[in-house]
This record gives C-alpha cells, sequence and structure tokens, in this order.
C-alpha cells in the first residue's frame, strides 16, 4: 500500500462493505470476520454453467433451470446465449443488494475495490486477454458521475494483472427498467441497446487487442443475463472470439 493510501486509510478508516464496521486502516478486503462467514458466496466449482449460481440438488448437467430455458432461447435465428458463462461472487440477496445500491446510488465508490477483489477471487487470469465492462448512457454517467461497473471492471483488471479497455462498446439510449419483466420482454428491451464506439482508436483497439481475443465483461448484477449477452454479441460481432461474464452478485429467477 502506498503512504498516500496509508494516509487517506488512517483519515478515513476502511469500512465493512456489508455492515460498516470500522477496519484496521491497512485492510484492502474490506468485508469483516463475521460478514464474510454469512455473506452467500459463490463458489467457482459448485455453481451453474451458465449463470454462477450455486446449484441445486435437482439442478441437472451442472446448469440451473433458469439457464436450462435461456440455453433454448433464439432471436433473430440466433441464439440468446452469447457469453460463454457468467461468474457471480456471491448471491444478490439482502446485503450484496445494498452493496450495489450504495455504489449506484450513495456515491460509495470505495465499494468497487472490494466488490472487485471478491470478483478476481473467483476467476484465473490466464483464461482471458483484457477486461471490458457493461457501458452506461452519458446520461447516467453525467447524472452519477461514474459508471459503477466501470470503477469494478477497473479493479478486477488491476486485481488479475490484464488490461481494461475502455469505452470500446457505448450503449446507445436509456433502456426502460421494467421491473417485473419477463425474461423474453428483458432480452427484447435491449437487443439492440448497444454498439460498437466509432473512430480510428476503437479500430486500433478492435484490430490489436479484442479480434481472436478472450474477453472478461464485467457488471454488477446477473440477472436474465440480457444485458450481457446484448453487449457480447456486440463484442463478437466485431471479431472477439470469446466473452465470458463476471459479476459481482447473481440473482436467483423464478422461471419466466
Ligand atoms: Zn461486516
Ligand atoms: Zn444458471
Amino acid at each position: 500500500m502506498s503512504i498516500r493510501q496509508n494516509i487517506i486509510n488512517w483519515l478515513y478508516p476502511p469500512r465493512c462493505i456489508f455492515c460498516d464496521i470500522v477496519m484496521p486502516y491497512t485492510t484492502l478486503f474490506c468485508v469483516c470476520d463475521e460478514c464474510n462467514s454469512a455473506i452467500p458466496y459463490a463458489s467457482r466449482d459448485y455453481c451453474c454453467d451458465g449463470c454462477g449460481l450455486p446449484l441445486l440438488e435437482d439442478d441437472v448437467g451442472g446448469m440451473c433451470k433458469s439457464c436450462r430455458v435461456l440455453s433454448r432461447m433464439t432471436e433473430r435465428g440466433e441464439p440468446c446465449k452469447r457469453i460463454l458463462r457468467n461468474y457471480g461472487a456471491c448471491v444478490y440477496d439482502f446485503y450484496p443488494k445494498a452493496v450495489v445500491l450504495g455504489l449506484k446510488f450513495r456515491h460509495r465508490a470505495d465499494y468497487a475495490s472490494t466488490m472487485g477483489l471478491m470478483i478476481a477471487a473467483n476467476l484465473r487470469r490466464e483464461e482471458y486477454d483484457c477486461v471490458v465492462c457493461v457501458p452506461s448512457t452519458l446520461q447516467r454517467i453525467q447524472k452519477r458521475g461514474y459508471n459503477p461497473a466501470e470503477m469494478i471492471a477497473r479493479e478486477v483488471a488491476k486485481y488479475l494483472g490484464l488490461e481494461y479497455i475502455n469505452e470500446i462498446v457505448i450503449a446507445k439510449a436509456e433502456v426502460e427498467q421494467k421491473q417485473a419483466a419477463s425474461r423474453q420482454e428483458r432480452y427484447d428491451l435491449v437487443r439492440d441497446a448497444f454498439e460498437m464506439a466509432e473512430g480510428k482508436r476503437v479500430q486500433r483497439v478492435i484490430e490489436r487487442k479484442l479480434k481472436g481475443k478472450n474477453v472478461l465483461l464485467i457488471d454488477d448484477v446477473y440477472t436474465t443475463g440480457a444485458t450481457m449477452n446484448s453487449v457480447a454479441r456486440v463484442l463478437i460481432d466485431s471479431g472477439v472470439k470469446d466473452v465470458t461474464g463476471a459479476t459481482f452478485a447473481v440473482t436467483p429467477l423464478k422461471d419466466n
């Protein structure tokens, strides 16, 4: 830890992202022992090959019910599922939800470092060439001051020692937030929500760093996978070989 970071931590002690208890000022992983044993982590070994949720006893073939439905869904004659799979650090229940909402709506940008560390701990560096995040619209970034997914993605890249590539896919317009939207509705809503950015820089990045490469795509929460698969489609259409998703949390879905 740098001297500057030490001073910052001394003045503003790190706090557990789940319960806000003050942690020792040299702490990088801001999860206290009590929360660490209570948080519903998703383990890489016992989770769904699709979304990353811990598997239930009646889940067959290494996939949860929801991902089995998704693997049969198509749009315009092509499969909806474009990412190889998603890895989630934890299940999206009460405490992880408070952390995600804190980062998004209460300006708790300090959560991003521990969230990134939790995601990175679930991954193997050698499987990926670079890190990209799910983009946010310009209006939202201007309103919030930052894109939460980008903040997490930069931390994941740092911990894995991979390059983070920014502003390569852009969000075209705000997608209507429908709380009760079914999976099919979510896929229809975000189908054309993203596109590749334009310009010489982007072309250079595509040629040198994305074509034929394995990209790690970061977002805060995986729910139906609609957003992630839509971004993955744009990347794959530009020549990326494979896209793997990684999120801080995964939402258990009822089959819809
Ligand atoms: Zn705690
Ligand atoms: Zn699943």
